[in-house]
């Protein structure tokens, strides 16, 4: 493995042919992703394990980021950290750069759902759905982003969700707007950063369904839903895990401000804003 470099921009990506073209890449370049131990996480760590990423695997449980972690023949660290405190997610930033040396991606991945309607909502799950899907991102962006602005390059990645634009799900409510919130604050940031630090990119990710323990994880579980009801007629796709991962090592390839991870996100989105009103009477 050593000695064998990853070009991990597409020289043809107009995004970054600056750094394509002007900035020598380093060999095995350093990737950070919270919510490593399971799900879309641990679907990149393998994916971006093959590439010769070296690794920084974030999460709560041990046990599970250290399997992952086996499974992985590149150098990986695992950080045992609660995303929801700052001083954790610090201290993943410390861990990975006094281990690597530098970091150049870092993937705000994780995050959890919750089942109770607008109405039922407690403080307590309104607080933990913004403190584990929109501060533990913001930490991270404040953690990661001066050592990329040293740099003058590196590229921040924010997982949201589909949920974030067109909330269908009602029984997602504060989940919901937590990830509309980190739509916004990404995409402050990329502002920010745009005119002085052009090759630092920001991104958003929006998976769709996605088959992991997500569901089961969610603050009062998940309910039944008859998707087939759903406007457009067949319901939503439902992808894997690596599907979105190869999504997500595509967008570091090849860097862009936000993707969908399905094909017809896009135009439910256009339909939704086109009117909002005809979009909701047709939901089940
Ligand atoms: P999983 O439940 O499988 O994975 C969630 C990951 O987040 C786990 O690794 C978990 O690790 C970690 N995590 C949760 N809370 C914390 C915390 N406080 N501190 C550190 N790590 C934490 O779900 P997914 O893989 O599906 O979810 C990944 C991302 O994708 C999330 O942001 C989710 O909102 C988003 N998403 C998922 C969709 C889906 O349908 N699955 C759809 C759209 C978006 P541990 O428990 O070890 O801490």
């Amino acid at each position: 493995m050593e000695g064998v470099s990853y070009s991990w921009y597409r020289s043809s990506s107009r995004h970054c042919s600056k750094l394509a073209n002007g900035v020598k890449m380093q060999t095995h370049p350093v990737a950070v992703i919270t919510g490593a131990s399971s799900g879309i996480g641990a679907a990149l760590a393998r994916r971006l394990g093959q590439k010769e990423f070296r690794l920084a695997l974030a999460a709560r449980r041990a046990d599970a980021l250290d399997a992952v972690s086996a499974e992985i023949q590149g150098d990986t660290l695992a950080i045992v950290a609660d995303v929801t405190r700052r001083v954790d997610v610090e201290r993943v930033r410390d861990e990975a750069i006094r281990r690597f040396g530098t970091v150049d991606v870092w993937v705000n991945n994780a995050g959890r759902g919750v089942n109770a309607p607008v109405l039922d909502l407690t403080d307590e799950q309104f607080d933990e759905m913004m403190a584990v899907n929109v501060k533990s991102a913001l930490y991270g962006m404040q953690a990661i982003v001066p050592h990329f602005k040293e740099r003058g390059w590196g590229h921040l990645i924010n997982v949201s969700s589909f949920l974030s634009r067109v909330p269908l799900a009602t029984y997602r409510s504060a989940y919901n707007a937590a990830k509309a919130a980190l739509n916004a604050l990404t995409a402050n940031l990329r502002m920010d950063l745009r005119r002085h630090y052009p090759d630092i990119h920001v991104s958003l990710v929006m998976p769709g369904m996605v088959t992991t323990e997500f569901a089961k994880n969610a603050l009062g579980g998940t309910p039944a839903v008859t998707w087939a009801a759903a406007p457009g007629g067949s319901g939503p796709q439902i992808q894997t895990a690596d599907d979105v991962a190869v999504a997500i090592e595509s967008l570091i390839e090849s860097p862009r401000e936000e993707i969908y991870t399905q094909r017809g996100q896009p135009d439910t989105v256009v339909r939704y804003f086109k009117d909002v009103g005809a979009f909701e009477r047709g939901l089940p």
